[in-house]
């Protein structure tokens, strides 16, 4: 299996991190994980077309991980998609998707007639929603889905890939919680989100106090994400949705070596990782 981070940053544009998004990979399958901005550009360099991803899965719909969506079934299209598309995602996706697709409805009408392209499966979209926790099997590679926390957001999940007898989990976003830790146990990879303490300021009644601290509430802090990784069990940490952006690697990579044990992987868009 193989991880490729298409996109590491978060809802605040930087050209050199992407909004999140990843992709998991075997021989036989391709699983996108969440759709933000840039994100079919970074396929398009990592030379991987949307029309052979075999599903998507979201990890809640924050405009940061979903932003794409649209796009990438459009760019599919363009590259003559012809199996319908399958979305796995939160309570409300069905309906997320069923908007977009109604807002570009009349434009997409007179493009298909126009540009009388060979297929419009990239346009037949099946929609499955999650309960709290299930498997659903992808080709070759299983994926379970399982709550995580990441409140006033009502429905967000995390994931564990398996395949070949090995393990890789991807947080989602999430404050710490006992979920992550219990389904990352013995990941040959945790792929963790983070929020960077230190790093962002605050700005005179644009960035209060209340605003950093609401946003590292719904977030795990870099003293607590090595924490996790080491109760886990896991083999390799990477982190990404990095928040900030821009930051100070060495420092972050020693706070959270401190509490792993071992120094965490920094990512980076389309870093690949053997798994
Ligand atoms: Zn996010
Ligand atoms: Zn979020």
């Amino acid at each position: 299996m193989e991880l490729m981070l298409l996109g590491t940053g978060c809802p605040r544009v930087d050209y050199k991190r992407f909004g999140p998004a990843n992709l998991i990979s075997s021989k036989k399958t391709k699983i996108l994980v969440d759709c933000g901005s840039g994100v079919t550009q970074r396929l398009d360099q990592a030379k991987i077309s949307s029309a052979k991803i075999d599903a998507l899965f979201l990890t809640h719909l924050h405009s940061d991980h979903v932003v794409d969506l649209y796009q990438l079934i459009i760019s599919s299209w363009h590259s003559y998609r012809t199996t319908p598309w399958k979305i796995y995602g939160p309570k409300g996706t069905k309906k997320f998707v069923t908007k977009i697709m109604e807002a570009w409805r009349d434009e997409r009408k007179q493009r298909i007639i126009y540009e009388a392209r060979s297929s419009t499966q990239a346009f037949n979209i099946k929609v499955k929603e999650f309960a709290s926790v299930g498997n659903f099997q992808i080709k070759d590679i299983k994926v379970k889905y399982f709550e995580v926390d990441h409140k006033p957001v009502k429905y967000a999940y995390g994931f564990n890939f398996f395949h070949n007898s090995k393990k890789l989990t991807v947080s989602g976003d999430t404050r710490p919680c006992e979920n992550i830790m219990k389904y990352a146990l013995f990941s040959d990879v945790l792929l963790h989100e983070v929020f960077i303490d230190g790093e962002i300021k605050k700005i005179n009644k644009m960035r209060t106090l209340k605003t950093l601290h609401n946003v590292r509430d719904y977030h795990t802090p870099s003293n607590i994400v090595g924490k996790i990784a080491k109760l886990s069990r896991c083999k390799k940490l990477v982190l990404t949705h990095l928040v900030p952006t821009q930051f100070n690697e060495k420092k972050l990579k020693l706070i959270v070596k401190k509490d792993f044990g071992k120094e965490p992987i920094i990512g980076k868009d389309l870093l690949k990782i053997k798994i």
